[in-house]
């Protein structure tokens, strides 16, 4: 039937269907609802896997797989049968909890609570509550400081045969990379002097297993922990899944040899879950926590972003469903919390201190070293996989952003909720109530912060600055910062939507002037604060009577909390200050609108580091014993033809890894990949499609992934151009049987569109840049890499700044710092988009880039000895489409 007709139909009956809002979308009519199996699934299942299409449906339930379109309708009533039958079996291991949820879910009037009525007995015992049902952690004495250990190359190399098991392929690759893994475990011969090792490890070394020989065996060897940290999900997943191999299960005291953690605004807070279901989510949202109950009793470790809950689930409902069950605004209030020894977060905290390998990433490592709540858990032994990310990750973790969002975040979390708003979000007067009614000094610190956040914006602050009514130093602020960047907006409206700033330079006399109340403000708020981290610590080392233990931890907790916005004031006074001033050279300082589809969501000041190394050598390297960044793409260029900056392509690395700013040499080291990349890999460098002609962009596409049945990875670096080619060729692929998912258009987090799109090798995506280095999908579902153009950096004030200033590499041979500074970051971006195609010994791929003018100095991004072809698409279409052969001649058919 047409889309109408199905409309009508789905308005009439509650339809049976797979993803809602996905089907939402793709009819063109938001307001669908009807009898959803994920929303089923998610019950019956909470905590399984599922990729969720009609495929992913039927392996997981055991069902034949939909042998074309015309059989999925009567797989999705099969799907329903299996799971409804499910819950009578006796041996359905989610019962618990399961009878208890549906009582709460008829009231809600879910739409599967009425078949689920009759399928679900009333359990003979009343069921246990969650909170009561989940274990408790238990304290472990504290470790003692890790043995001075040296490794052996024997020893390292016989841990390594024993992690990849005798039958494992022998790869002197590995082998030698693990040998040179072991150096950043020696004992340290200089205070604040780390080992800094740099690996470059081409794809296919197998350098996860390569660096956690060392690291095992040093974490067995000495006591300590190794942190293994990662940029991506992907990996992050990737490495759990090996780990655990290599580890096994628990110690025989219980413990866990090797523990994930994250930041605690990924976890499941319980006291704001057992907020939600006691009425503190409404309509959908209320079903939504009861899902939530559901797999908070299954799930491994709580953690609700890229681990056991489904990435699905939350765009079922609302992500912020999900975002406002974890402990993002930092309200927790430790021993406070009825279910403190039940947390998930506090579980984490500790199993890591006991653990041999801490996964964690970039920025968790990063924080942790700044500000950990306990000096004695702050890494000191640190493998960053995917090392190319660190500099990215520190220029965010030290960055420094004076928005409206940002403040108004301060403001709840000094004041607490607004009025009128719902939940049990509660101000520090609330969370230290004992402090101020039993402490004088306490109690007055308190209630001065509480009157010094009412100069920050509130409630509506955006609605007031557009209308030009701004309420308070910082909404002025605020709206003068918005006046100034329209006033310069040198787009001429050709960026209507998309974000608009403008440097911190040259800004009039009654600008400063309000930067300065505005700073004087934030002064007085962080006045008290400072007073009452004091006070805090003051009841720490002398407790008084009504001090009890978990009272002590409370406080303990909140004076960490406390510390860090005192920091994070000082941070933005500092910013503020020098508005008006002389530029300080340490810093990039810029004005934003932040606008998503014409519309503005965030205003405000931003201060980068113009070396994020800076910072992140003192906080990160210095403390540090032994430091190991690796990564596939670390240096820049191969050393094939026409590339590279003069040097062999570590400087930049060497800049961008910090260890200069502590007068540390890195060690250096290289690996090539054993993959045969002429054999294996092509890039294609199309001519002739005509720079921002869109219908020829969009044509192109759809003609490569029809040339390759499928399994193309579409990369694009402006979401505009993304959104413009999905909508141009989505219905004329999905007529050929040629599914396309795409990131920004279709109602589906990525980590599930990738699940989707490994799945099957008819299936194409189109993404932008967390695709560009977060896909690991080997073998033939991946086969095209097609990218719209070069990838040049965004023209970006902060951009410009570094370009300038050569990012310290010294690499400005040639060409000018500027361009050589942009190519290398071209070429970094090709190499990782390239990285995606060859994953394995028997990957075959293409790898296309449509560009007419493609610099010729940028080829070294590719791994020596890979062919390069530049040609019309009709001669890339022949040889996507396996018509011609390696050495050039057609032997086939043309199209
Ligand atoms: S201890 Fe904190 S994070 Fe944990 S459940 Fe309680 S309030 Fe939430």
């Amino acid at each position: 039937m047409g889309k109408g007709e199905a409309i009508m139909a789905a308005a009439d009956t509650p339809l049976l269907m797979l993803n809602a809002p996905l089907v939402a979308t793709r009819l063109g009519y938001p307001d669908l609802s009807g009898l959803d199996l994920l929303e089923l699934y998610a019950f019956v299942y909470p905590a399984r896997f599922l990729v969720p299409t009609p495929k992913g449906l039927a392996h997981a339930l055991g069902l034949p797989e939909p042998a074309s379109e015309d059989a999925v309708p009567a797989l999705l009533q099969a799907a329903a049968n299996a799971l409804l039958e499910r819950c009578e079996a006796p041996d359905w291991p989610e019962r618990e909890g399961a009878w208890s949820a549906l009582q709460s879910l008829i009231r809600m009037r879910w739409p599967w609570a009425g078949p689920l009525t009759a399928r679900i007995a009333r359990p003979e015992r009343a069921e246990r509550w969650l909170f009561s049902r989940l274990p408790e952690w238990e304290d472990a004495p504290e470790r003692p400081q890790p043995a001075q250990v040296l490794l052996y190359e024997d020893e390292v190399r016989e841990q390594l045969a024993a992690l990849t098991g005798e039958a494992a392929e022998q790869r002197p690759g590995q082998r030698a990379y693990a040998a040179e893994a072991a150096h950043a475990f020696a004992p340290r011969q200089r205070e604040a002097a780390p080992h800094v090792l740099l690996a470059q490890a081409g794809t296919g070394i197998g350098k996860t297993l390569g660096y956690l020989a060392p690291a095992s065996l040093w974490a067995q060897a000495s006591g300590g922990t190794v942190w293994v940290s990662t940029y991506t999900k992907a990996l992050q997943r990737q490495l759990r899944r090996e780990s655990r191999r290599v580890y096994g299960g628990a110690r025989p005291d219980g413990s866990q040899p090797v523990v994930v953690r994250k930041g605690r605004e990924n976890y499941l807070c319980l006291l704001n879950l057992e907020d939600a279901l006691q009425g503190g989510f409404g309509g959908r949202a209320a079903i939504l926590a009861q899902l939530v109950a559901r797999w908070a009793g299954y799930t491994q470790d709580g953690d609700m972003i890229g681990g056991d809950l489904p990435g699905w689930l939350g765009t079922l409902f609302r992500q912020r469903g999900i975002t406002s069950l974890t402990d993002r605004r930092g309200e927790c209030v430790y021993a406070g919390c009825p279910h403190y020894r039940k947390c998930f977060i506090e579980r984490a905290a500790r199993a890591s201190a006991q653990a041999d390998i801490v996964i964690a990433n970039h920025a968790l490592v990063m924080v942790n070293a700044a500000r950990g709540r306990d000096a004695a858990q702050r890494p000191t032994r640190i493998v960053f996989d995917e090392g190319h990310h660190v500099f990215e990750a520190a220029d965010s973790t030290f960055a420094a952003a004076l928005t409206g969002a940002e403040t108004i975040e301060l403001r709840r979390w000094v004041m607490g909720p607004e009025r009128g708003s719902k939940g049990r979000r509660r101000g520090l007067a609330a969370r230290l109530a004992d402090l101020a009614s039993y402490d004088e000094a306490g109690g007055k610190a308190i209630a001065a912060a509480c009157h010094a956040a009412e100069a920050l914006p509130s409630d509506g602050w955006l609605q007031r600055l557009v209308e030009g009514a701004p309420s308070g130093p910082l909404e002025e602020l605020l709206a003068a910062v918005r006046a100034t960047v329209y006033a310069r907006d040198e787009s001429g409206g050709q960026e209507a939507g998309y974000g608009l700033e403008t440097e911190a330079a040259q800004l009039e006399g009654p600008f400063v002037e309000q930067a300065q109340a505005a700073r004087e403000a934030l002064a007085a708020l962080r006045q008290p604060l400072i007073r009452l981290g004091l006070r805090l610590e003051a009841l720490l080392t002398e407790p008084p009577d009504w001090l009890d233990g978990p009272g002590r931890a409370r406080i303990d907790g909140a004076r960490h909390a406390l510390a860090w916005r005192v920091d994070l004031l000082a941070g933005w006074e500092a910013l503020l200050d020098r508005l008006g001033g002389p530029a300080d050279p340490a810093f990039v300082d810029w004005l934003a609108v932040d606008r998503s589809d014409a519309r503005e969501f965030d205003i405000g000041l931003h201060r980068r580091w113009l070396d994020p190394m800076r910072p992140f050598s003192q906080t990160v390297l210095e403390p540090a014993h032994g430091v190991m960044l690796t990564s596939a793409t670390l240096k820049d260029g191969h050393g094939g033809s026409g590339g590279g900056s003069g040097d062999d392509g570590w400087d930049a690395a060497v800049a961008r890894s910090g260890a200069g700013h502590i007068g540390v040499s890195p060690r250096l080291s290289a690996f090539d990949s054993p993959f045969d990349y002429a054999a294996q890999a092509e890039v294609l460098i199309v001519t002739d499609v005509p720079k921002g002609d869109m219908p020829a962009l969009a044509a192109a596409y759809a003609r490569l992934i029809e040339a390759a049945g499928g399994g193309a990875l579409g990369l694009f670096t402006a979401i505009r151009r993304l959104r413009a080619v999905h909508g141009r060729i989505a219905d004329r692929l999905a007529r050929a049987g040629l599914p396309l998912f795409a990131q920004h258009v279709d109602p589906i987090d990525t980590g599930t569109l990738v699940d989707i799109f490994r799945d099957d090798p008819r299936a194409s995506l189109l993404g932008t840049d967390a695709l560009r280095d977060g896909v690991d999908v080997p073998g033939h579902s991946l086969r095209l890499v097609v990218m719209e153009q070069v990838p040049w950096p965004k023209p970006s004030i902060l951009h410009r700044a570094r370009r300038l200033a050569g990012d310290g590499a010294g690499n400005g041979i040639g060409r000018g710092r500027g361009s050589a500074h942009d190519d290398r970051i071209i070429r970094a971006r090709l190499a990782q988009a390239f990285g995606r195609l060859i994953r394995s010994r028997d990957d075959r791929g293409h790898f296309v880039v449509l560009s007419s003018a493609f610099p010729s100095r940028l080829l070294s991004a590719f791994p020596a000895g890979t062919p390069i072809h530049r040609l019309t698409l009709d001669e890339a279409l022949q040889r996507v489409g396996g018509r011609v052969s390696a050495d050039g001649v057609a032997i086939g058919n043309s199209a």
